[in-house]
């Protein structure tokens, strides 16, 4: 059992002022794997004052000593990988030697990555007879999701730290403990005192706490659209500064010439990752009717190929979902996809067979003939559940793709790649993958339309955090 019950604050684990705590399920069992603090708006006061008062040091510290402490910070997190990749496969579920490439790979590359980013980072131009000067945009509330829970929280807070600004950190309720050993690292780091913070807890009181406080200067938060709506609502009371990263319903667009087999298996494994846990999961995959009944078929075949496991088990593809919340919504978005009339291809609401009992597990499943006004083409569902869509011509194609709210991500597929590109470019969505092209951790992420506003990651994430000035020179 894990039990936390202090907070980090001013570079000291403190005790709450509640004795309040939230408890945390281990995702393949069920059972409860530990509790956390539960802070209030007090505590979430203190960690603010705190961060309040290390931004003046911290800020005018030499870039090159935020890098330098930025760069201990990845290799502390190195030394502790396989403890993070446990965690969080028991956290969120995601199997175990997935989660140590993703979920620990890629927090540990990007504390490093934004060593280097500041490294070559300018701050300063001259543009006439100014000169426009970037400052920290100050103290910065992030809050943060259970999905890929480090890896959103690298995203915020090396950034904000890289650019001089001092950071609050309110990780999600669901999948917490690896919030805490960042924030062990951190301290190991040597970062002066009230540089980061963390409070956990809900985001009604400790989440708002902090979106409302007058001392914080910027919220980063990646989460539901929902969410999201009320955080802008709340943090225009004091004109702050908000980035939102939210939800997604991307489309998967296979063009006729495409390499057909290579394309399903492409958006399968797109719509599957972290048992469709994933804001850009490739969820509507848009087929030409000529050749639906195939693509129907290799859909299909490849869903049956995931093995549904214990996320630490060797064989396991498909791990649980989260929590007995998410499984809830998943299964009754699985029966109104059936309700709506759409055809079951793989899959189905019930449980999959031979999985530990008290798990959140669901099977893999693929809808066919789904019309892209039906429910399950339009609102996010959040696990492993793939929608066929048939479509005309590329018009049609391009038209279905941007018929959403969202514009996280998409992809495009076809033979010939000016063409693909060409379709892509059409795409509504801030990251298009063309023809199966690979993650890149510097080129901007972030959503248009209701997916958000505001880029993370590379240079464009550091951009996020910092203020123009310009300085009018005489002469
Ligand atoms: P969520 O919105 O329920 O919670 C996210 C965080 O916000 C948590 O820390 C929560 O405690 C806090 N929170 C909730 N209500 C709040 C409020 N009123 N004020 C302040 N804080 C509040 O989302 P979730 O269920 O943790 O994550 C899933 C969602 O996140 C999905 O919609 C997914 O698409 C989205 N997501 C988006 C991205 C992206 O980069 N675009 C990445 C990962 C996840």
């Amino acid at each position: 059992m894990l039990i936390r019950d202090k907070l980090f604050i001013d570079g000291r684990w403190s005790a709450p002022s509640s004795t309040q705590a939230i408890e945390v399920h281990n995702a393949g069992t069920g059972e409860v794997m530990g509790r956390i603090p539960a802070a209030a708006e007090k505590d979430v006061d203190a960690a603010v004052s705190a961060a309040r008062r290390a931004l003046p040091g911290w800020s005018q510290t030499a870039p090159e000593r935020r890098a330098e402490l930025l760069e201990n910070v990845s290799a502390g997190l190195k030394a502790r990988a396989d403890e993070l990749a446990r965690t969080i496969a028991q956290e969120v579920g995601m199997p175990l030697k997935m989660a140590g490439r993703i979920q620990a790979g890629l927090p540990i590359a990007n504390f490093a990555n934004y060593a280097r980013v500041l490294k070559e980072f300018s701050f300063e131009q001259k543009v006439g007879n100014s000169l426009v000067v970037r400052e920290p945009v100050g103290v910065v509330g992030a809050i943060t999701p259970w999905n890929y829970p480090l890896h959103q929280i690298a995203l915020k807070v090396a950034p904000a730290l890289a650019a001089g600004c001092t950071v609050v950190l309110k990780p999600s309720e669901v999948a917490p403990f690896n919030a805490f050993l960042l924030a062990e690292v951190m301290d190991a780091a040597g970062l002066p005192a009230g540089v980061f913070n963390l409070v956990t807890g809900h985001g009604v009181p400790a989440g708002e706490a902090l979106v409302k406080h007058p001392g914080v200067d910027m919220i980063s938060f990646t989460g539901s659209t929902r969410a999201g709506k009320r955080i802008s609502e709340l943090a225009a009371q004091s004109v702050k500064r908000v980035a939102l990263e939210l939800g997604g319903k991307s489309a998967s667009v296979i063009l006729d010439d495409a390499d057909l087999a290579a394309a399903v298996k492409g958006t399968v494994n797109g719509c599957y990752l972290n048992s469709g846990q994933t804001c850009t999961a490739l969820t509507r995959m848009l087929v030409p009717e000529s050749l639906y009944p195939e693509a129907a078929r290799l859909a299909a075949e490849s869903a049956k190929a995931f093995t549904v496991g214990d996320p630490l088990a060797e064989a396991t593809k498909l791990g649980p979902l989260t929590s007995q919340a998410q499984l809830e919504r998943v299964r009754s978005y699985i029966k109104k996809g059936i309700e709506e009339g759409a055809e079951l291809l793989a899959g189905g609401p019930d449980a999959p067979e031979g999985t530990p009992k008290g798990g959140y597990y669901v099977k893999p499943t693929v809808f066919g003939k789904v019309r892209n006004d039906m429910t399950i083409a339009q609102e996010e569902i959040f696990g492993p559940v793939l929608s066929i869509i048939p479509y005309k011509d590329e018009e049609d194609a391009v038209r279905i793709a941007n018929d959403t709210i969202y514009g996280l991500a998409g992809a495009v597929w076809s033979k010939d790649d000016a063409r693909a590109q060409r379709v892509a470019r059409r795409i509504r969505a801030g990251q298009v993958d063309v023809n199966g092209g690979a993650f890149n951790m510097n080129a901007p992420f972030g959503g248009f339309k209701q997916s958000g506003h505001g880029r993370e990651a590379g240079v464009y994430g550091l951009e996020e955090f910092l203020e123009y000035k310009s300085l009018q020179l005489k002469g």
